[in-house]
């Protein structure tokens, strides 16, 4: 088995998104009345050569993204930045690998926002799975409110509906497996939206956690620093919480998308907490 980290562009967002600042609706306020922006992010998709067949982990961005600053919603026009060419997509990518995407068994989508479920036009011969809840959430008139955008769906877009048990990985409450050897795993991971998912690849000893927007990068799960956008902090520290807990009790590798180490953590299999192991020995 073999992860591939993809880079499908760059997003730059207020740094007031990536960290919360206060509570309720003034924390959703501040991501607008912040004046301060990230570097350029990396979004990562990732995509699993599994003896069972091929799976990608989020879509990442799509080129259509660069028409978001003429979009009539504010969040989109004013408040998220893209950067991404067409062979930065995940379909050439996976090109370049030597993947074609009708070796795409499964595609699973951490949560519907643009950045993750930009590249689904790749993949209309792949099982696509979306948490039901998180499909709800996005879909229509609604979801295009949400900031969502199913207008840019596939038409053929009908994704299989991944519905958690209440059955624990771990310390996570509800999981599901994705393969048969069980060692693809999808488990709840809600906070930045309220049915997001996460994936958990073991190999070896060591898990590797495809941790989709849970934070935006490692220190701030480390810190259980909120981000300011999920709509339930309690929610989202608590998922944070359970994250930090599961990579201390075994070899942990975290992946979100817009960490830029999450590439090279990959490849180097840097785990959960070892930079700050390795520190008070240097010093
Ligand atoms: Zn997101």
């Amino acid at each position: 088995m073999h992860i591939h980290a993809i880079q499908t562009g760059t997003v730059k967002i207020k740094t007031a998104q990536v960290e919360g600042r206060g509570h309720g609706f003034r924390r959703q306020l501040a991501i607008y009345t912040d004046g301060n922006w990230t570097e350029w992010l990396p979004t990562y998709a990732w995509a699993i050569e599994h003896p069972e067949g091929v799976i990608v982990v989020d879509t990442g961005q799509g080129v259509h993204l660069l028409e978001t600053p003429k979009s009539y919603h504010p969040f989109l026009r004013w408040e998220v930045m893209f950067r991404i060419e067409k062979e930065e997509e995940i379909g050439p990518q996976l090109h370049t690998l030597g993947i074609g995407t009708r070796d795409v068994k499964k595609v699973i989508l951490t949560h519907l926002h643009m950045d993750h479920d930009g590249g689904l036009a790749h993949f209309p011969n792949s099982e696509i799975l979306v948490s039901s809840g998180e499909l709800r959430t996005a879909s229509g008139w609604a979801g295009r409110i949400r900031g969502y955008l199913p207008n840019r769906w596939p038409s053929w877009f009908d994704p299989a509906p991944l519905n958690l048990t209440a059955e624990p990985f771990g310390l996570f409450a509800c999981s599901q497996r994705l393969t048969q050897a069980g060692d693809v795993v999808a488990v709840a991971t809600p906070g930045h939206t309220a049915n997001h998912i996460s994936v958990l690849v073991q190999k070896d000893d060591t898990t590797f956690v495809l941790a989709g927007d849970t934070s935006y990068n490692e220190a701030l799960m480390l810190g259980g620093t909120v981000d300011g956008v999920s709509s339930n902090e309690r929610i989202s520290k608590a998922t944070l919480d359970t994250i930090k807990i599961f990579a201390r009790s075994r070899p942990t590798v975290y992946l979100p998308t817009h960490d830029p180490l999450s590439g090279n953590r990959l490849v180097s299999r840097r785990l959960v907490g070892m930079a700050e192991r390795i520190a008070p020995q240097a010093a």
